[in-house]
């Protein structure tokens, strides 16, 4: 069932938003060459404590999950790139970092991925991260009344193809609100001009993630972590966006922390 929000259930989930803002600015500020996993995740949960704020993934336990994801933040290194579970390892020079984090805040969740190198960055990952992130800017300029959430597919989509990547469309964007994933689903692949009309007060996590040079997906013996099939490094940007007769409103938006 998709929901919509009014403007001043809108305005309550800004600080949801602003939280997970202010938690990905300062892990990413923080992730160096030598940083482990487990102490990010550490940070985070200590963010989560100080602000009295909880976490969306601790307890997470889908369906396709082993067991419960029993950390606060995705970590995934370099061919990994959704779902990466926190474990002991320490960033070396050139890994490619995408940290995924959600939390609520006052009942209402908020949801954003960023991806960046520590140490010295191939241009081959910075082109990658680079299309993600205009995917992302492509997805929330589309996200206004009156299109459908096709547009939003097809415009991420056209991003990804003019640099010939190939798309897995098994996970992808969703309705955000008092729980994390909600309706309706957002392909990161669609057809223009179909699907649920955009309306005033839809909220939804907009997530474009791509690989090199695969679009299949396997899973680590973790159960939780997603690795390109063929070993390639993958890229993911995303926000929890407000569709409101304005325009859209970015509610994870970083640029005033000075983070992109
Ligand atoms: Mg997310």
């Amino acid at each position: 069932m998709i929901e919509l929000r009014t403007p001043a259930e809108i305005d309550a989930m800004r600080p949801a938003g602003r939280f997970v803002a202010e938690v990905l600015a300062t892990l990413r500020d923080e992730t160096k060459v030598g940083t482990n996993l487990l102490h990010l995740d550490r940070r985070a949960h200590d963010m989560i404590r100080a602000a009295g704020a909880e976490s969306c993934y601790i307890d997470y336990h889908p369906s396709f999950g082993a067991s419960p994801f029993g950390k606060v933040l995705c970590t995934s290194i370099n061919d990994a790139v959704l779902h990466g579970l926190p474990h002991d390892y320490a960033l070396r020079d050139g890994d490619l970092v995408t940290l995924d984090f959600a939390a609520s805040v006052d009942g209402w969740v908020a949801d954003s991925a960023v991806s960046f190198v520590v140490g010295t960055a191939r241009d081959e990952d910075l082109a990658l991260i680079d299309t993600t992130q205009r995917a992302l800017a492509a997805a929330i300029e589309t996200a206004t009344v009156g299109k459908k959430i096709g547009d939003i597919s097809a415009a991420i989509a056209a991003v990804a193809h003019a640099e010939g990547l190939s798309i897995n469309t098994d996970f992808g964007g969703h309705g955000v609100g008092r729980t994390m994933h909600g309706d309706p689903h957002v392909a990161n692949d669609g057809k223009a001009g179909r699907g649920y009309p955009l309306r005033a007060g839809l909220v939804v996590a907009l997530e474009p993630w791509f690989l090199h040079t695969t679009d299949e997906l396997v899973t680590d013996p973790d159960g939780w972590t997603l690795r390109s099939a063929d070993g390639s490094r993958g890229s993911h940007s995303e926000h929890t966006v407000a569709i409101t007769p304005d325009g859209p409103i970015v509610l994870t938006d970083r640029s005033f922390l000075g983070v992109d």
